[in-house]
């Protein structure tokens, strides 16, 4: 049953079978005429069970709901095409809607193995990762229409005026809500408090830990009281979940540059796999692949700041980038 966190929003639980991430938050906030739903579930029965057994229970017909994603990544997107009716409405940020339909393209895979391969992963591994990339295959049906927004945009609603926010970094256009008179956050992936969230390599940003940093700055200034997280247990004190969240990257980059001083000539893989991971798995070895990917990619994300700072340099040595 959704369960009501703040007047008129409701917080309804869906299911991540078989995710590390365990469940998505996804927010109906009930108006009058029109209702808002922020964020989905994968493009899974699952999912769309949960969603819209809250849905229904809360009385909103799915006409009369319109849509806000906060970010591209199929765990917020994946359930719209099943969603939406024609008379409905579905938005997301411009950049992150550029990013989906780079996703739902072959070309953009091939990329992503091309650069997977100068990453250090072997061709047994991306060939595998083919298969269970999640984010790869529950994304949203194309041919569906998706109405862009820029930082800006407010969306009013049960009283509430929530105001765009981009916060790059998680994904190129990660947005967040923002309602200055109720000091209530809808804080997506940006911040989560029982888990750090993922900070990767992308293609749209060279230095996606430095945007996403920034993106916490900007944040902090904000008057904020109600936090909702789109993960885990969905509400905390801000500041001080963007003070550890500052300090657990910092730690992680002097780990990083102390790993690549002491053995320069290393791929990202190869230095992530010499990193610390919380995840219960005996030895690198035995990481499972899916886990192995986000280990590189936020690995990698390090470096990538650590370069932009000037503190490590980046070369090629048969198709292969290593670190000194
Ligand atoms: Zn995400």
């Amino acid at each position: 049953m959704p369960h009501e966190v703040m007047k008129d929003i409701y917080l309804i639980r869906v299911p991540l079978p078989g995710n590390p991430l365990k469940n998505l938050n996804s927010y109906l906030i009930k108006g009058a005429e029109r209702s808002l739903l922020i964020d989905t579930g994968f493009n899974i029965d699952a999912c769309h069970e949960a969603l819209v057994e809250g849905i229904d229970a809360l009385g909103v017909s799915l006409d009369d709901l319109d849509i806000f994603l906060t970010h591209v990544h199929s765990d917020h997107t994946g359930l719209i095409g099943r969603l939406k009716t024609g008379k409905n409405r579905i938005f997301i940020s411009s950049t992150d809607l550029l990013v989906l339909d780079r996703f739902r393209s072959t070309l953009r895979w091939k990329e992503i193995e091309e650069q997977s391969l100068s990453f250090g992963f072997s061709e047994e591994e991306i060939t595998e990762n083919r298969k269970t990339n999640p984010f790869k295959n529950y994304l949203p049906p194309q041919d569906l229409k998706i109405e862009t927004i820029e930082e800006g945009f407010i969306f009013r609603i049960a009283g509430y005026s929530l105001v765009a926010i981009s916060t790059p970094g998680h994904t190129p256009g990660h947005m967040v809500l923002y309602d200055e008179a109720h000091g209530l956050l809808i804080a997506g992936d940006h911040i989560i408090f029982d888990i750090s969230p993922n900070i990767t390599r992308w293609p749209e940003l060279p230095d996606s830990l430095g945007d996403y940093l920034k993106s916490l700055d900007k944040i902090y200034k904000l008057h904020v009281t109600t936090t909702l997280s789109a993960h885990r247990n969905p509400m905390g004190d801000i500041r001080d979940r963007i003070t550890e969240l500052k300090e657990h990257h910092m730690l992680r980059l002097d780990e990083a540059l102390e790993i690549i001083k002491a053995e320069p000539g290393m791929t990202t893989y190869e230095i992530a796999s010499r990193m610390s991971w919380s995840i219960r798995a005996k030895n690198w070895t035995e990481f499972p692949l899916t886990q192995k990917w986000f280990a590189v990619g936020e690995a990698g994300a390090h470096i990538d700041h650590l370069i932009q700072k000037g503190l490590i340099e980046e070369y090629e040595e048969n198709g292969k980038k290593k670190y000194m």
